[in-house]
C-alpha cells in the first residue's frame, strides 16, 4: 500500500491522479491533500478521500477550511501556508509525493520531498527548470525515486530500459520529444497579434490548467520540457530534438545508434503516465480507452515553426547559457503568462519579455535554494518592468 501526499490536488493533474487512485483502493491511500485557495474543492476532496492532513497554501482560507471540514464531520489535521506544503512533503507517514503544483510555488516542497527520500512523481516541471541540479542532488541524497508524470518524459522513461549508465552507454542517439503544436499550429506571427486568453487556452488535445495551456500555445511548454529532459535523462541539449505531432498519440521517442526507434503510444490522457509512475515497475488499469489504430489511421510529424514560436529557441538558449539562465527563463515566462492571462500583455510580447529579461539579468550558478530564489525574484522584478514597458 502506498500513501500519497498530493500537492496540487484541485488541479488538472490532481484530478487525474485521484481518478487513478480511486480505481485502486487496495494499492493507494491518500495521506495528504494540498491546494492553493480553492477551499470548497479541497473540502469536497477531503470528504471523498479522507486524508490525514489537509493543507491550504493561502492562510487566509484556513478558517474557512476548518469550518467546512468540521461541519462535514472530517477530523483530519489542517495546516496552511507555504511551510505546510513542505511539512506535507516530508511527513514520514507518506511515502509518495505527487508534485502537481503549478509554477515556482512547487519548488520547495518538491525539493524537500526528494531530500526526504520519497518517491516523487513530478508534474511540476517549473521546479526542475528552475533548479534541476539541486533537485537531482536532493534525489541522490534522499535515495528515493524521481518519476516523470509529464507525458513526454514518462514516454522517454518507458523507452529507456537500460539507461542507468547514461545515454551514451545505452546506445542512445537522440531523444525526440513530441509536441502537439498547440492551438495555433500553422499560424504566422501576423495571425497572433490579438489572440485572447480564451483562444490560447483552447488546446486541441489536452484539458489542462491555464498556465500550461498558454505555454503549449507559445511552445514554451516544449522548451521547458527540453530542459526537463536534459536533467531527467542527463542528456546534452544537442541530443534532444522536438518534433510536432498533432495527433498527440506518440508521446515521445528514443532513437538508438543501431537504427531502432522506440516510442510510447497511447490516447492523450494523463492517467496513463500517472498510473505508470504510481505503480512502477508494475502496470495497473488507468481508466484509459485502448488505442484504436484503425480509427486513428494516420500519424503526422512536422518540424516546429521556430520563427513564429520563438519560446522554443529561447529555452534552448537558456539551457546552453548555463548558470541560472533557466531560472530566469522560467520566472520571466511565469510573469509574462500571468500578465497575458490578465489581458495586460499581448500574446506576442511573451517571448519578447523573456528575451529581454534573459539579456538583462545576471544569472550566476546557484548551489543552494536561497540562491535560486534570489535569481527568481530578481528576474521577476525585471520581467515586471519589461511588461509595464511593453504594455504601456
Ligand atoms: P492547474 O492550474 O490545473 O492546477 C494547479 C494546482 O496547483 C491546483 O491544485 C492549485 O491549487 C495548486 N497551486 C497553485 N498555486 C499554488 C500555490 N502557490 N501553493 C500551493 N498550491 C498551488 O495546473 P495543472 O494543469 O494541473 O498543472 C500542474 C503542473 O503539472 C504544472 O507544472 C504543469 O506544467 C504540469 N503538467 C500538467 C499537465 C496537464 O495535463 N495538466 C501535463 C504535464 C505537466
Ligand atoms: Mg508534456
Amino acid at each position: 500500500m502506498r500513501t500519497l501526499a498530493l500537492l496540487g490536488a484541485t488541479g488538472s493533474i490532481g484530478a487525474s491522479t485521484l481518478d487513478v487512485v480511486a480505481r485502486h483502493p487496495q494499492r493507494f491511500r491518500i495521506g495528504a491533500l494540498a491546494a492553493h485557495r480553492s477551499v470548497a474543492a479541497l473540502a469536497d476532496l477531503c470528504v471523498r478521500f479522507r486524508p490525514e492532513l489537509a493543507v491550504i497554501a493561502d492562510p487566509a482560507h484556513e478558517a474557512d477550511l476548518r469550518e467546512r471540514l468540521a461541519s462535514a464531520g472530517i477530523a483530519c489535521r489542517i495546516a496552511s501556508g507555504p511551510a505546510a506544503l513542505v511539512e506535507a512533503a516530508v511527513d514520514p507517514s507518506f511515502d509518495t509525493v505527487v508534485a502537481a503544483i503549478v509554477g515556482a510555488a512547487g519548488l520547495e516542497s518538491t525539493l524537500a520531498a526528494a531530500r526526504a527520500g520519497k518517491r516523487v512523481l513530478l508534474a511540476n516541471k517549473e521546479a526542475i527548470v528552475m533548479a534541476g541540479g539541486l533537485l537531482l542532488a536532493a534525489v541522490h541524497e534522499g535515495g528515493g525515486d524521481l518519476l516523470p508524470l509529464d507525458s513526454e518524459h514518462n514516454a522517454v522513461f518507458q523507452c529507456l530500459p537500460g539507461a542507468r549508465e547514461g545515454l551514451a552507454a545505452a546506445g542512445v542517439r537522440r531523444i525526440l520529444l513530441t509536441a502537439s503544436g498547440g492551438p495555433f499550429r500553422g499560424c504566422r506571427a501576423a495571425d497572433l497579434a490579438d489572440v485572447t486568453p480564451e483562444r490560447a487556452c483552447a488546446h486541441p488535445k489536452w484539458r489542462m490548467g491555464r498556465k500550461i495551456s498558454v505555454d503549449s500555445a507559445t511552445l514554451m511548454n516544449k522548451g521547458l520540457e527540453v530542459i526537463e529532459a536534459h536533467w531527467l535523462f542527463d542528456a546534452p541539449a544537442e541530443r534532444i530534438e522536438v518534433v510536432v505531432h498533432p495527433q498527440s498519440v506518440v508521446h515521445s521517442l528514443v532513437d538508438y545508434i543501431d537504427g531502432s526507434v522506440l516510442a510510447q503510444l497511447g490516447n492523450p490522457d494523463m492517467r496513463t503516465a500517472i498510473a505508470h509512475a504510481l505503480a512502477w515497475p508494475a502496470r495497473i488499469e488507468a481508466g484509459v480507452a485502448p488505442l484504436d489504430l484503425l480509427a486513428l489511421a494516420r500519424l503526422e510529424f512536422e518540424a516546429p515553426d521556430r520563427a513564429t514560436f520563438r519560446c522554443l529557441d529561447l529555452a534552448y538558449g537558456a539551457l546552453a547559457a548555463g548558470g541560472s539562465a533557466t531560472t530566469v527563463l522560467n520566472a520571466a515566462n511565469e510573469e509574462a503568462v500571468a500578465a497575458f492571462l490578465e489581458e495586460r500583455l499581448p500574446f506576442l510580447a511573451i517571448p519578447e519579455t523573456i528575451e529581454r529579461c534573459l539579456a538583462a539579468v545576471d544569472a550566476p550558478a546557484a548551489s543552494h535554494l536561497a540562491g535560486v530564489l534570489d535569481v527568481d525574484l530578481t528576474a521577476r522584478r525585471q520581467a515586471r518592468r519589461i511588461i509595464a514597458h511593453l504594455s504601456g
